[in-house]
């Protein structure tokens, strides 16, 4: 049985006092929302907090709502489940919604935020396991070693980004609010872009500090003609991370024509990667027309040269690398067709 080591929790009431608490013990202190995956990573030993602070008291990062301009603003707390069931949600920002109704399965969902997924921590197969398991290998570059398993010589993680909702939020043009004390003691928010949130080292792939607080998630209002959806990649369709993810955003013109697009996929490297190319082929091919099927096969063939899957999580590479270009292709026919997610059961 694997056990938690000791440790005190926290209950916040407010977004002060949790700074206030991250600010006095630093390093010492994480924050936790659902818990779904800061208690297994506890249990595993990759995690040794001395205080860990709830988020979930705190109303202020609670809640779904629109803004008069369209924007639809989630509190950081907000549970996948009401995220993914939310009509609003589904209707401005189809492909997150999928995703977030693809994280895990229905209990860790109904536990696990938008905040925490946004949040998540970096994923390996020689590195989410017991500690027992990581001594006997010599532990890694991640925590408490000096090599990498997967990159023979590597001198840097290569830990993959493994949370759904990232790929759809970096197509969908989100931004994150945060929050910290400042060394005056006062509290300072920033809004950051969720694509400049994300870099490309998995010991740590974030440019924020242990000390900033996840506030909100920003979506700006979509195009009239907005299209979108998610695409996973998984074993075992009830449960697993993804083996790969791919988010579609298309928006349409008047004609029907693509106006504009973006793909972004997650699971293949330490940041979600945009696929740019993929998402040019598209533009100015009309849906049904001549031509489409032609655009939907170049973006596939782009996305498949941009990918290259490491053996970094479970699943053969090679095997995930084929895929790609499959989910791109029904990931597109389905945000087109105002469907979605693409995923097996
Ligand atoms: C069996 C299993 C399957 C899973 N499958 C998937 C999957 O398919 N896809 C997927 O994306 N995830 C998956 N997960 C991981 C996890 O359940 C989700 O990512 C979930 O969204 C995490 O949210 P949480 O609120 O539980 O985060 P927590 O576990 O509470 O926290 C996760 C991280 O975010 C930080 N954090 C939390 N809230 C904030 C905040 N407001 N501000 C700053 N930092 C914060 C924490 O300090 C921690 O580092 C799985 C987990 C398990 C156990
Ligand atoms: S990629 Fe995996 S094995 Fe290599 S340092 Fe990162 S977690 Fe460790």
């Amino acid at each position: 049985m694997l056990r938690l080591p000791k440790f005190e929790v926290a209950a916040p009431q407010t977004v002060d006092e949790a700074l206030a608490l991250l600010a006095e013990y630093g390093a010492d202190a994480m924050l936790m929302a659902g818990g779904t995956d800061l208690v297994p990573n506890m249990k595993h030993g990759l995690f040794e907090p001395k205080l860990v602070v709830s988020v979930s008291a705190i109303d202020e990062l609670q809640g779904v709502a629109i803004e008069d301009d369209g924007t639809l603003v989630i509190g950081a707390a907000t549970t996948l489940q009401a995220v993914a069931t939310n009509d609003e949600v589904r209707r401005r920002a189809p492909a997150f919604a999928q995703a977030a109704g693809l994280v895990a399965g229905p209990q860790l969902r109904r536990m696990g935020t938008v905040g925490g997924n946004v949040m998540l921590d970096t994923r390996c197969q020689w590195y989410n396991q017991t500690h027992f398991w990581r001594k006997s290998l010599g532990f890694c570059l991640k925590k408490d070693g000096s090599l990498c398993h997967v990159v023979e010589g590597g001198s840097k993680c290569v830990a993959a980004a493994s949370n759904d909702t990232a790929p759809t939020l970096m197509s969908l043009g989100a931004k994150l609010v945060f929050a910290r004390r400042n060394s005056e003691g006062q509290v300072v928010r920033k809004t950051l872009a969720v694509d400049d949130l994300y870099k490309s080292d998995g010991a740590f792939n974030k440019k924020v500090a242990g000390d900033e607080l996840l506030i909100a998630v920003r979506i700006p209002a979509g195009a009239p003609q907005h299209r979108g959806a998610y695409g996973k990649l998984r074993d075992r369709g009830s449960i697993d991370f993804p083996l790969l993810g791919v988010a579609v955003r298309i928006d349409l013109d008047d004609a029907g024509a693509v106006a504009d697009a973006d793909l972004v996929a997650v699971a293949l490297q330490a940041r979600p990667i945009r696929l740019k190319k993929a998402a040019e082929a598209l533009v100015g091919n009309t849906p049904g027309k001549p031509g489409w099927d032609e655009a939907v096969d170049a973006a596939a063939e782009a996305a498949y040269g941009q990918c290259h899957p490491m053996p970094n999580i479970p699943g053969d590479h090679d095997y995930r690398r084929e895929m790609v270009p499959v989910y791109v292709r029904r990931t597109i026919r389905a945000a087109v067709a105002g469907e979605g997610p693409v995923h097996h059961v």
